[in-house]
């Protein structure tokens, strides 16, 4: 039997995948993450540098925060590696490296340096960045990518974060067919 078809896959779960994934479940997605949790953040020691963070928390403390966050929105969160994908005539079928296969509607790429699902959907590329328009829609039809791996904004996990939400935020908008915004 196929498993739900989730509304958005997140694939990729560091500061831009987590970022996505909070407003994607805000706004009443059915949102699903798979991350093989090779962020390098893991193993920074104390990250000085994230707004609101003056506690310099572990790498491995904020993303397991921003995962948190993620998921008590409502979110659901797999840890895996996602090693194919498959367009099943609008439906992406995501399989991971376990065997376990992910349905969604459209997918959200948030894999930092990881280039494998870019190449197996044949997004277009800007060097060794997947090449996207302002509001992060590659050349998929559905497809969207976020933080490092677009190569739009410096390497930090702020900016990062901040670009999955700016990506998250334009994905609804597409889906609604107006500008959203995540408050009153
Ligand atoms: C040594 C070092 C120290 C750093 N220190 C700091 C710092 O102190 N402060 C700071 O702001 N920034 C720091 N950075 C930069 C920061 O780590 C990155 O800018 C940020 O992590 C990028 O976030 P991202 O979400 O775009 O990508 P990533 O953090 O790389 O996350 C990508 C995620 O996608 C997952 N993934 C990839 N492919 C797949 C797949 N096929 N299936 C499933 N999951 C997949 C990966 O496992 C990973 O978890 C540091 C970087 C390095 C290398």
């Amino acid at each position: 039997m196929r498993e739900s078809v989730a509304d958005v896959l997140v694939v990729g779960g560091g500061p831009a995948g987590a970022a996505a994934a909070l407003f994607l479940a805000r706004a009443g997605l059915r949102v699903s993450v798979v991350d093989a949790e090779a962020s390098p953040l893991f193993r920074v020691t104390r990250v000085a540098n994230f707004p609101g963070r003056p506690d310099a928390p572990a790498g491995l403390e904020l993303l397991a925060d921003l995962r948190r966050q993620a998921e008590e929105a409502g979110a659901g969160w797999t840890p895996g590696y996602a090693v194919d994908v498959e367009d099943q005539g609008g439906v992406f079928a995501v399989r991971l490296r376990q065997g376990r296969v992910r349905f969604a509607e459209r997918l959200l790429l948030a894999t930092g340096e990881d280039l494998r699902l870019v190449g197996i959907l044949g997004l277009e590329r800007e060097g060794t960045f997947v090449a996207t328009d302002r509001a992060g829609r590659t050349s998929y039809p559905r497809v969207y990518a976020a933080g490092k791996l677009r190569g739009l904004v410096p390497e930090h996990a702020a900016t990062s974060a901040g670009d999955g939400v700016w990506v998250a935020v334009h994905l609804i908008s597409d889906l609604r067919g107006e500008p959203y915004r995540d408050h009153a």
